[in-house]
């Protein structure tokens, strides 16, 4: 196959495409001989940590005076694309950790706060989490209803967040609470808060995932914590911006890993189609086969070309939420019916975790639905579009 073709270097200037190449190399010799052994037994590697903060990738996206490495948001794209193309675990450890994390206390946090903790999470001694979603807030986060109740200078916390990744390994937490439940979005709260604190417990989620099993998804349970004034995050009141801000920080990560997926789909079909053979040739020979890389392969490039587009307006300080919303819309879509049409192109072999197309098409459901679903990205859009 004509890899180069479905490589983004060929669109980058050469500085930037020598920048994918050496993240590359690293997924490719670090992360991808652990990738379906981490699928299979479930739980997440905590030396990758490590591997990340040595490449460089746990620092990368943040501004050098905060201690980080400054990359631009296309960098930060190309990147993401390049770990979503080998393990899907790995890059969403990272959007939560440097995106809804590390991202969302530089654009909010005080210089205090940064200082304390950037450090830490920028050499990967700490990991963290950022805390959302509630049984009955999922798409609708400014219905939440874990509570912030005032205790003297400080809150203490009382609620339930689920669904939380990296949640059971995290040193810190962003947590959104409200301090006051008749406000709606203007009584949520962020707090910076550690997670070694009495009041809070920590557990697995239950059941087993569909997808992204390497991954550390918890419950955190807050019976009381207490929280300080100076962890609140920005101001009482501002949790909704915050959260909102934040998840525009890790959404790019996501429709960058889509196309990483969407890449690794149509890579591994091409490859096998010309391998297999059937009726007496390559499988790749027959044209309703070659019809669907065509289709796959034209999809990867739009897809790219959105991610990018939005990644370069946020860099140009031009993005809209439909800029994003339609990135992540799309790469998503796409790569879950391209990760789908690699199992299908795979026959039966696609049908086992022995090869790798099962487990893309697993991990792709999970890129549709967190950091809003497909159907909030179109609500976003239509939204725009009517005024
Ligand atoms: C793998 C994984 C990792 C996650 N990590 C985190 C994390 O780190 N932190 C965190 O806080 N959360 C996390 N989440 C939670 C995730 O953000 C939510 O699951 C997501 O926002 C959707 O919420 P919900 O599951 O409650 O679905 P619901 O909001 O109940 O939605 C159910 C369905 O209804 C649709 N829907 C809802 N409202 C509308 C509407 N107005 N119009 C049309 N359709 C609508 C949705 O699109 C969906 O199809 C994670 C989830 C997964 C699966």
């Amino acid at each position: 196959m004509n890899r180069a073709r479905i490589l983004p270097d060929s669109d980058l200037a050469e500085s930037l495409a020598s920048f994918a190449r050496e993240i590359r190399e690293f997924a490719e010799d670090k992360l991808l001989p652990h990738a379906r052994r981490i699928d299979e037994e479930g739980g997440f590697r905590r030396e990758c940590v490590d591997e990340f903060a040595q490449a460089g990738l746990l620092a990368g996206p943040i501004a050098k005076e905060n201690g980080g490495a400054g990359w631009n948001s296309l960098q930060m794209a190309i990147a993401h694309e390049e770990i979503g193309a080998v393990c899907g675990n790995s890059r969403g450890f990272l959007a939560v950790h440097c995106g809804l994390v590390a991202m969302c206390l530089e654009a909010f946090a005080s210089r205090e706060q940064i200082d304390r903790v950037m450090p830490r999470l920028l050499s990967g001694e700490n990991i963290g989490c950022f805390a959302l979603t509630e049984e009955e807030a999922g798409s609708d986060v400014a219905s939440l209803q874990c509570r912030a109740d005032k205790d003297g200078d400080g809150y203490r916390l009382t609620g339930k967040k689920i669904w939380i990744t990296n949640g059971g390994l995290a040193d810190l937490a962003i947590v959104f609470a409200t301090v006051d439940p008749s406000a709606g979005r203007k009584g949520i709260t962020a707090f910076l808060l550690p997670t070694d604190r009495e009041g809070l417990r920590r557990e697995r989620m239950p059941g087993k995932e569909l997808g992204h099993r390497g991954s550390d998804h918890a419950e955190l349970i807050f019976d009381g914590m207490r929280a300080e004034a100076d962890e609140v995050i920005g101001a009482a009141g501002e949790g909704f911006a915050i959260a909102m801000g934040g998840l525009q920080a890790g959404r790019i990560s996501v429709a960058a890993g889509a196309v990483g997926i969407h890449r690794a789909a149509l890579q591994l079909s091409t490859e096998f189609l010309e391998k297999r053979e059937q009726f007496g040739k390559p499988l790749a020979s027959f044209q309703m086969l070659q019809e669907r890389l065509a289709d796959m392969y034209v999809e990867l490039l739009a897809a790219r070309q959105l991610v990018h587009r939005c990644a370069r307006r946020r860099d140009a300080g031009i993005e809209t939420l439909s800029d994003l919303a339609a990135a992540k819309l799309y790469a998503t879509e796409a790569a879950a019916r391209a990760a789908e049409q690699a199992v299908m192109l795979h026959g039966s072999r696609g049908y086992s975790s022995a090869h790798p197309p099962e487990r893309l098409l697993r991990d792709i459901f999970g890129l549709r639905i967190y950091e809003g679903t497909s159907m909030i990205q179109k609500l976003i859009l239509a939204r725009d579009l009517l005024g």
